[in-house]
């Protein structure tokens, strides 16, 4: 596996199913580094709105992203994300970010420039890193691979509690039917329906998965 004796725990799903409260505790648990992958899509996005380049042209947007200097490190134990220097912090969650950054994740040259930063984190830590194709195709050959879901009611409810707009299905539907690393569930896979379940048992779930998969630090 890339990064020597490193371990990756991958966590997939579709938007709001509660990757990023699992993986957080997970995180916890472990002291593996979260490393929340859909936030560098939303770094990337949030850059060309501010640039106020076409979302449409693509060889516009494959421009502005080599003309950008997209950080991705750790500090204390947390991971950290700069554009050109800047942490866009809370603006990564808006409703025109949200609008756009499945559009921007669908094109072929953006997804190989953020892979190989996320593929980057296993040289230095330990991760759990939550995304949509982490165990599919940024790290295939973990075997600590969990599809986190949720039905599309209850995830929504979870997003609106969250506030801010969000097209959840519209988001779904275009991760799901790209041509390059759609959301799929890899067969080795473990699945849980998060619907009916807090955070908790969640949790426990993924921590005895992977006891029993033979992770040895939980
Ligand atoms: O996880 P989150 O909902 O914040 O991700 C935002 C968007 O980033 C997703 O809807 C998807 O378009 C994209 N994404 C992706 N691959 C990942 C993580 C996120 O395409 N590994």
């Amino acid at each position: 596996m890339q990064g020597g004796k490193n371990n990756v725990i991958a966590i997939d799903g579709p938007a709001a199913s509660g990757k990023s409260s699992v993986s957080s505790k997970i995180s916890d648990k472990t002291g593996y580094l979260h490393v929340n992958s859909g936030l560098m899509y939303r770094a990337f996005t949030w850059s060309i709105l501010r640039s106020g380049i076409d979302l449409n042209n693509s060889d516009s947007v494959v421009g502005h992203l080599h003309s950008i200097n997209i950080e991705c490190g750790q500090i204390d134990g947390n991971s950290t994300l700069t554009v050109d220097g800047l942490d866009p912090g809370i603006e990564l969650k808006s409703s025109e970010v949200n609008a756009n950054v499945s559009l921007i994740s669908a094109i072929e040259e953006v997804r190989t420039l953020l892979v190989s930063k996320q593929r980057d984190y296993l040289n230095i830590s330990n991760i759990v890193m939550e995304g949509r194709d982490i165990g599919s195709v940024v790290f295939p050959e973990t075997p600590y691979k969990f599809y986190i879901d949720a039905s599309a009611e209850v995830r929504a409810k979870r997003r609106m509690a969250e506030g801010g707009l969000d097209d959840l299905k519209k988001r779904d539907k275009i991760d799901a039917s790209r041509k390059i690393s759609p959301l799929i569930i890899p067969d080795d896979a473990f699945v849980i329906d998060t619907s009916k379940m807090n955070l908790e048992q969640v949790v426990l779930e993924v921590l005895n998965e992977l006891k029993a998969r033979g992770l040895v630090t939980v």
